[in-house]
């Protein structure tokens, strides 16, 4: 048996290690190269919740959509809604847009809550980014 017990999950729920999953992605390392990777990305920043990855979450999304004050909302806000688990439901590409529909949830003040959304996204640059979710 080869246990790591000190090798952290990936909160993306992909059972693959923070490092070797989203973690790549959160620090610079490489760019997210679908709008899976990049969503499954985000949700860890979310679930995170650490400097890098509000940094990582405002540069992921495409200015033109980014809400002025997200840098401040996403510091105040961010500790106050646990992440659980995210379920990616269907996702794909065509060029350069994608969609991802996927189903999280979360505790946030001792409820439990389930947020459903589409996000869109588009790639500039070779970059994929965040624009908005209905
Ligand atoms: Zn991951």
């Amino acid at each position: 048996m080869n246990s790591e017990p000190f090798t952290k999950s990936c909160p993306c729920g992909s059972q693959a290690s923070l490092d070797a999953c989203c973690g790549r992605f959160l620090h610079g390392f490489e760019a997210a190269p679908t709008p899976e990777t990049l969503m499954r990305s985000r949700f860890t920043a979310f679930a995170t919740g650490t400097d890098a990855a509000i940094a990582y979450l405002v540069e992921t999304h495409h200015p033109d959509f980014r809400p002025p004050n997200l840098e401040s909302a996403l510091r105040k806000g961010i500790g106050d809604t646990h992440w659980l688990t995210l379920t990616v439901r269907n996702a794909g590409a065509a060029g350069d847009s994608g969609t991802v529909d996927f189903v999280a949830t979360y505790r946030h003040k001792g409820q439990m809550g389930e947020m459903r959304e589409s996000s869109n996204f588009v790639r500039e640059k070779g970059l994929w980014l965040y624009m908005n979710g209905s």
